[in-house]
């Protein structure tokens, strides 16, 4: 994981209606999903991770359910794609926030790829980062795992959780 330290992690949409700040960062990845691809209006999602209550918003960011496990928020005078709030127990510690909203996008490098299996053939990324696809019915299971787990806390983020 980079050492770059610029607490608190700030950043903001386009119009500057809706700004941010984080102070407890937890990791960077890129998610190649398609409805990260329409979510973010481009090839894909990077994003950053957040504690959740570390994190503040001012203004008043619109929120889009894109599917059961998650809401995203946008500005709703801009269109600038900001957060993503996970619903489900498991993740419901974390805040997740566009690497190109943030102020300083340069000090968050992405660790990891999510969602491997919708990469656009086109783009290349020689980075040698891991790769990871999502399984079939990957939110149906994971929605089911929270059921039968509804008191579990966050597991924290999954790069670290998988780099043992
Ligand atoms: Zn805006
Ligand atoms: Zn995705």
């Amino acid at each position: 994981m980079s050492e770059t330290k610029i607490e608190p992690y700030t950043g903001g949409c386009l119009c500057g209606a809706v700004r941010y700040e984080g102070r407890e960062f937890q990791g960077a990845a890129y998610c190649h999903c398609r409805m990260c691809q329409q979510a973010a209006g481009g090839p894909f999602y990077a994003f950053a991770q957040f504690a959740r209550d570390s994190f503040r918003i001012t203004g008043e960011p619109k929120w889009y359910r894109s599917s059961e496990i998650m809401d995203r928020g946008f500005c709703a005078a801009c269109g600038t794609p900001l957060f993503v709030k996970y619903r489900i127990a498991k993740w419901s510690d974390w805040l997740i926030a566009s690497i190109g909203s943030l102020d300083h996008p340069e000090a968050v490098p992405p660790q990891r790829h999510y969602g491997s299996e919708s990469m656009i053939p086109w783009l290349e990324i020689a980075d040698g980062l891991p790769r990871e696809s999502y399984a079939e019915r990957f939110i149906e299971k994971l929605l089911a795992d929270d059921r039968a787990n509804p008191d579990q806390g966050s597991a924290g983020f999954r790069v670290d959780a998988l780099e043992d």
